[in-house]
């Protein structure tokens, strides 16, 4: 009965060292065989040799014979469960995948556009100014010279505040050119990109929300050849040094004089008769342009007989079609990847 005990404990032990190595299913069936097979498995051994034993002692081997057997079936299903698990976990790391894009964000051709704006301009001296989009009618119309019911306001199809006839959505940057002019005294040299808004139905050239750029100078001595070196210089860093510009008279009501500034066209450089971009006329449109009408220096409490300044704008939007040759503005707001990545290949 001895010899039978020392032999269970042996294989319980030995149990214990093999099942820290089993690894996977061949493992664990290899181990169950070893101790469990019907032929040579190390408990029906151990159950042949009950035989030998008297009658008083055999049901008590027979007892710690069942114990180990047991506890060795609940071992070898605690086994098997681990390496399934660790089997599954195996199977889903495969080390020679690629690793995971992670998708890059990049500016919205409009912001792009924006920022090579800003930054022509910051390296002649100007700063960025930024104003409110809710705006009062006093800001957007009076300060800039148009007086309640002035025929210029008809141009420009407002957005009102429902209930607040005093408030709306600025129609243009300029209302922050005043408030930069109220803020602070000559010399004054800004840029204002911002979003303006008109009662417009929207249409290949035209939005109800757009974005638009001003600049404002005012200093002393400020004359129209300082007006035409500046624009010049930035639209032939924006488009080409090979880009000719003219200057055409027009009128707006807080310049004076005023005119409206062309640029020869990118696309046929005014060869091409039947050319889309500039209809043949070999000349495009691209901003707005004077001097800054003394009566609106005077609203601001600016001396206009010591100082003198120029302004300008220009559409974002509108540029944009020509810089990225796109014939609907639409397309810029549609949020379509296929159009936005051709803008920012890296
Ligand atoms: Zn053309």
């Amino acid at each position: 009965m001895q010899e039978i005990q020392e032999k269970i404990n042996q294989y319980r032990l030995k149990f214990e060292e093999e099942a820290v190595r089993v690894r996977d299913r061949q493992g664990l069936e290899a181990l169950r065989v070893q101790f469990l097979g019907r032929k040579r498995g190390y408990i029906t051994k151990l159950i042949e040799n009950l035989k030998h034993l008297s009658p008083e002692e055999r049901p008590l081997m027979g007892k710690e014979i069942n114990e180990l057997k047991t506890y060795i079936l609940a071992k070898l299903e605690e086994i098997k469960h681990n390496v399934v698990k660790t089997q599954k976990k195996v199977s889903h790391l495969d080390l020679t995948l690629p690793g995971r894009q992670i998708p890059l964000g990049a500016p919205h051709p409009l912001v792009k556009l924006q920022e090579e704006i800003e930054s022509i301009f910051y390296q002649m001296g100007f700063s960025v100014e930024d104003g409110p989009e809710i705006e009062t009618d006093y800001y957007n119309f009076e300060a800039l010279n148009f007086p309640p019911h002035h025929p210029a306001r008809d141009d420009w199809d407002t957005i009102y505040v429902e209930g607040r006839e005093d408030l709306l959505l600025r129609t243009h940057t300029s209302p922050v050119q005043i408030r930069a002019m109220e803020k602070r005294k000559p010399p004054i040299r800004i840029i204002i990109p911002g979003r303006v808004y008109r009662k417009e139905t929207p249409d290949p050239t035209h939005l109800p929300m757009f974005f638009q750029v001003e600049g404002l100078v005012v200093d002393v001595g400020i004359t129209f050849a300082h007006l035409k070196g500046t624009l010049e210089s930035f639209l032939r860093r924006l488009f080409s040094e090979r880009i000719k510009i003219r200057f055409r008279p027009s009128f707006f009501p807080f310049t004076e004089p005023s005119a409206e500034v062309d640029i020869s066209c990118l696309v046929c450089q005014g060869k091409d008769s039947r050319c889309r971009v500039c209809r043949g006329s070999g000349w495009i449109e691209i901003l707005g342009a004077g001097m800054v009408d003394p009566q609106v220096l005077k609203n601001v409490n600016i001396d206009p007989e010591k100082f003198s300044g120029f302004a300008f704008g220009m559409g974002i939007d509108r540029t944009a079609m020509f810089v990225y040759q796109i014939n609907d503005m639409r397309l810029f707001y549609e949020n379509d990847l296929r159009l936005l990545r051709q803008f920012n290949r890296q």
